[in-house]
């Protein structure tokens, strides 16, 4: 059976289109986005039309991949005291001379929409989140979607980022899983996807996870993008797993859910900042 994200999706987008109505003036969200990473140009397009499609106005600021980390930090500077802009977000990967972390922290949290400051992943981890990161978010809402349980089950995430793999650690400890997080220095990886009752992967390797890697009848969420041949594939090994688990595809998954995650979170910042 296929995890897929098309739904799931379509009504988290409903719901925060409900939202947006309900407050009566268009949140507004804006996107950094720094030099010439092709993949980043597609996802910040696709972001600002999901957002226009759910009554959110979204705007792209763009910085040449000249541009200095104090460029950067003057931009996000003027976006935290921008009144017209309730979140926003910097889209990673930013070009190597810029300090990402750096970057990240200096986000009012209050707008920090893709809940990557430490203070909203510390936040999270204390168990009383305010901005969860849009992709374990997505994971999260796809689990609940298709009623996977998710109390008592063992849970295990491949890759431990802190985009995707630690926060996704952190909601399924929350919701009572029991945890593994593994990651590149992970003795044998098989050992521990095959007691897997749920298993997220986000790591950036085509094929990583094999149908000999799965446990029967275990739900697999497939975070990764790769590109292959000219194709998108995900890290699991999709047509062989399928036929022993409920994984989601990619395309088709989780990257519909991430994007509609962050206007859920774009939704509650225009709240927050309302009220
Ligand atoms: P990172 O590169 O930041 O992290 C990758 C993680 O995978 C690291 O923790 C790394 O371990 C681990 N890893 C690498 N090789 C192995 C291996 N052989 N076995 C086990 N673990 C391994 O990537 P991100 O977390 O940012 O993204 C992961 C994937 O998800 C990428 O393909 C990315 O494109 C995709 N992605 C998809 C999104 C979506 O919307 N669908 C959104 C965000 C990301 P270590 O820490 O030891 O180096």
């Amino acid at each position: 059976m296929m995890l897929k994200g098309k739904p799931v999706a379509e009504k988290i987008l409903k719901e925060v289109k409900e939202g947006v109505e309900k407050l009566g003036f268009a949140p507004g969200l804006a996107i950094v986005r720094v030099g010439e990473d092709p993949a980043s140009k597609v996802y910040v397009g696709s972001k600002i039309r999901r957002a226009a499609e759910a009554g959110i106005k979204g705007e792209e600021h763009y910085l040449p991949e000249t541009a200095t980390e104090d460029d950067l930090l003057e931009l996000v500077h003027k976006l935290n005291i921008d009144s017209s802009v309730h979140g926003f977000i910097v889209q990673l990967p930013l070009p190597a001379h810029i300090n990402a972390e750096k970057v990240l922290e200096s986000i009012y949290p209050e707008k920090d929409v893709d809940g990557l400051h430490p203070q909203n992943l510390g936040k999270l981890v204390a168990g009383a989140p305010v901005f969860i990161p849009a992709t374990p978010m997505g994971v999260m809402e796809l689990l609940s979607y298709y009623n996977v349980e998710i109390m008592g089950k063992n849970a295990v995430v491949v890759g431990r980022s802190n985009m995707v793999g630690k926060p996704m650690g952190a909601l399924l400890l929350n919701a009572n899983a029991t945890v593994e997080i593994c990651h590149s220095r992970t003795r044998d990886l098989a050992e521990h996807t095959k007691r897997a009752e749920i298993l997220v992967v986000a790591v950036g390797k085509a094929k990583l996870i094999t149908e000999d890697m799965v446990r029967e009848g275990a739900a697999v969420i497939d975070v990764g993008i790769n590109r292959v041949e000219g194709k998108l594939v995900g890290d699991v090994d999709f047509e062989k797993v399928k036929e022993k688990a409920r994984v989601s595809p990619v395309p088709g998954g989780v990257g519909l859910l991430t994007v509609a995650c962050l206007m859920k979170n774009v939704l509650k910042a225009a709240e927050k900042g309302k009220s």
